[in-house]
């Protein structure tokens, strides 16, 4: 069953999911149009009938600040790296009495390193520790994956309340790889979202 339809910018860029009864105001509004649809089933609303919409498509460019949609916070910093230390592997549940998960900052903060996605990883409190003030180069550590910009991390919270039809267009957009990361973060949580991620 469709619980909400996918909304699409007008570049096809997969924005959120909203409820259906939303979805159907933008459309009868003209606002939005129907990319997909359950054909078998036909919604009502005022004197229109129309098919079911699984995904639709904003006709105006919205634009989504950066900031809002793309902004670190540790939530999403940890879900976008697997609750796992980037320097020794270890995953949060491996963790000692006492350490944590942290953010770490690649290229400090002190040496002119950024707050941004590319220059933070998650870190378990030990590593952050011993890797201080640091270059990688000058302390020898490694990390498992360079870090990147989730484009993705808005959307997490919805993943699990994708149909393969709304799911194909997040893949069309972001690629393969990113469904199956965002279903791999879900299974780990048991289906349980930070209720920041929620809110969103
Ligand atoms: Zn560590």
């Amino acid at each position: 069953m469709i619980v909400g339809c996918l909304a699409l910018n007008s570049s096809f860029e997969p924005l959120t999911m909203v409820p259906l009864k939303r979805a159907l105001r933008l459309v009868i509004d003209g606002k939005a149009e129907i990319v997909e649809a359950d054909r078998d089933r036909t919604v009502h609303s005022e004197h229109i009938a129309m098919p079911r919409p699984a995904v639709i498509r904003l006709r105006k460019f919205v634009h989504v600040p950066r900031r809002f949609r793309r902004q670190v916070t540790n939530t999403f910093l940890f879900a976008r790296d697997s609750y796992r230390c980037q320097y020794c592997g270890r995953w949060t549940w491996e963790l000692r009495h006492r350490e944590s998960l942290t953010r770490d900052h690649v290229v400090p903060i002190s040496r002119g390193g950024l707050n941004v996605w590319t220059n933070v990883v998650t870190a378990c409190s030990g590593c952050n520790t011993r890797k201080a003030n640091h270059l990688l180069s000058e302390c020898g550590m490694q990390l498992l994956h360079p870090p990147v910009e989730p484009h993705f991390v808005h959307l997490s919270w919805a993943v699990r309340r994708l149909t393969p039809t709304q799911s194909h267009y997040i893949k069309l957009f972001y690629g393969g790889d990113v469904v199956r990361q965002l279903e791999a973060i879900e299974r780990k949580n048991g289906g349980l979202l930070p209720p920041e991620a929620q809110a969103i």
